[in-house]
Formats: C-alpha cells, structure tokens, sequence
C-alpha cells in the first residue's frame, strides 16, 4: 500500500547539491521585548539557508519550490 495521502509536508533534498536537508526552528527578536517563532531549512551539505518562516509548512513549501532564497 502506498503512503496515505499525506503529501503535506515532505521535505525535499537540497536542489542544489542533493544534500540531506532539514527543518530547524528557532526565536527572532519580534520586538524590544518579545520573541517570536520561526522556521527554516537549511541543508546540511552545502549550508544553504532559507530566510525565515511564520510556520514549519511555510518553510517546507518553500523549500521544495524554490530553494535558496538567501540574500547576501
Ligand atoms: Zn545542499
């Protein structure tokens, strides 16, 4: 039997060099006082990074449609 239905949220390999990609999350700074949330891919090869994201799907989704967006 194949997978079921769950296609929502895979991660795909690094499109640039193939690596093993993964989710980390960690806090920016929101305001003086407050800390927000958020998420990004990076790939483990090559260090590619993305820029951050409101929500875990978020980053994936950008991530497998276009990698990269680093700026700088
Ligand atoms: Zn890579």
């Amino acid at each position: 039997m194949a997978r079921g239905g769950g296609m929502s949220e895979e991660l795909k390999s690094c499109p640039f060099c193939g690596g093993e990609s993964e989710v980390i999350k960690g806090h920016e700074r929101a305001t003086s006082r407050e800390m927000r949330l958020f998420y990004r891919v990076f790939c483990r090869a090559c260090q590619v990074r993305q820029l951050f994201h409101r929500s875990r799907k978020s980053a994936i989704t950008a991530w497998n449609t276009r990698a990269g967006e680093e700026n700088g």
